[in-house]
């Protein structure tokens, strides 16, 4: 039967192993060849044993292991054609010309270009004499499914992306430790928090720890931020509120583009001649704890349920089928045109860096009022 190889790529996410899971016994169940392609695109472009065919019971318990258990890594040589045309040629040597690659919004761009260049990959080699034209006969076209690994939620198209639930539960679980010993020593805490361009964790994380006030890129506040925040705080301390928790998103900024820093609003709420409050103010960034760890059931149950879908359309397509990658929009598993995606992507960083942020806000698909 046919062969499918399996990728995770860019940063890594819990869920990932459960899509990895998902894929495999798909693709077994469906009565083809299962393979994994280990170190992201590296064990593209290297081959050899970083390309293993898999088995059912090779994947039993990844459901409940974080991070991705195949590896993954950033790749230059696949930012080149040299590098894309060794990971051709080592595609067609282990016979598969279809792969379902778990990443972020760049791995996915990576996949969709080699996609689009495969028949003139295809054609190199055999004028390079790498390849025979009778050994690359049966891979005239190379089919790509992109599923989206990623703690940030960053990806347009899409209301989920695997990861970013568990993500969001670890800053939940941390958030409400740091709260006993703030409102213990009736402290104040300047947390900082994973996403890129994207303030999604730190807002839903603000609303579910009930944080005091939140910085996210897209929405930055007024010029009077500062007297704003403290504000709001103050009356929050009068109302007999013993702790204090001002949620920052790594990507805040201020509406010039000024990036907000945790040290500079720990100065705002700790030194009484700025805004007149005097808090033992304290800075948390929580780092890598944000992606460690397992993946809640909704990670799970999504990775496992686009895994399969992800089999599902690879199977389906036809070399008119532009790339697809599997979303999940208003509880529904789709598959959505990849490279729209990407675009509507970059045009959230575009409108931020642009300052337009009513429109960062539109495409982001967020209600959000002061
Ligand atoms: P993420 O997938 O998490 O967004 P990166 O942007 O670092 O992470 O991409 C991961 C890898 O995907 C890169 O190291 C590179 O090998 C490949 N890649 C990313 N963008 C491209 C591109 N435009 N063309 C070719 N390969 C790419």
């Amino acid at each position: 039967g046919k062969r499918i190889a399996m990728m995770t790529s860019g940063g890594d996410s819990p869920g990932m192993n459960g899509a990895i899971r998902a894929v495999i016994r798909t693709v077994i169940e469906r009565g083809c060849e299962a393979y994994c392609i280990y170190e992201g695109y590296e064990g593209l472009v290297q081959g050899g044993n970083l390309i293993r065919k898999m088995g059912w019971s090779d994947v039993r318990g990844w459901l409940s292991e974080g991070g991705t258990l195949i590896g993954t890594a950033r790749c230059m040589a696949f930012y080149e054609r040299p590098g894309r045309l060794q990971a051709a040629k080592n595609m067609v040597l282990n016979g598969i010309d279809a792969l379902v690659i778990c990443g972020g919004d760049g791995s996915l761009t990576g996949a969709d270009k080699f996609r689009a260049e495969w028949p003139g990959l295809i054609e190199e080699l055999v004028q390079k004499k790498e390849l025979t034209a009778q050994q690359v006969a049966p891979y005239k076209h190379l089919n790509i499914v992109g599923l989206v690994g990623s703690i940030d939620n960053d990806m347009s198209g899409t209301d989920a992306t695997i990861g970013c639930f568990s993500a969001l539960a670890r800053i939940c679980e941390m958030v409400d430790y740091i709260e006993a010993t703030a409102s213990s020593h009736s402290r104040a805490f300047v947390i900082e928090v994973m996403g890129r361009h994207c303030g999604w964790l730190a807002l839903m994380a603000g609303v579910a720890c009930g944080a005091d006030f939140v910085f996210i890129p897209e929405k930055p506040r007024a010029d009077d931020w500062q007297q704003e925040m403290c504000k709001v705080i103050a009356e929050h301390r009068k109302i007999g509120k013993r702790k204090t928790i001002v949620l920052i998103a790594e990507g805040a900024h201020d509406r010039h583009g000024n990036k907000i820093s945790a040290e500079q609003i720990k100065v705002l709420l700790s030194d009484p001649t700025k805004c007149g409050l005097s808090l033992d103010t304290r800075i948390t960034t929580l780092g890598h704890v944000q992606r460690g760890g397992t993946a809640v059931a909704y990670d799970r149950y999504l990775s496992t349920l686009q895994g399969v879908e992800a089999v599902n359309a690879i199977l389906d397509a036809t070399p008119e089928t532009p790339t697809p990658f599997i979303a999940i929009n208003e509880n529904k598993i789709t598959r959505k045109p990849l490279v729209q995606a990407v675009i509507d992507t970059k045009e959230v960083a575009k409108a931020i860096e642009a300052q337009d942020y009513d429109r960062a806000m539109k495409l982001r698909d967020t209600e959000f009022s002061d």
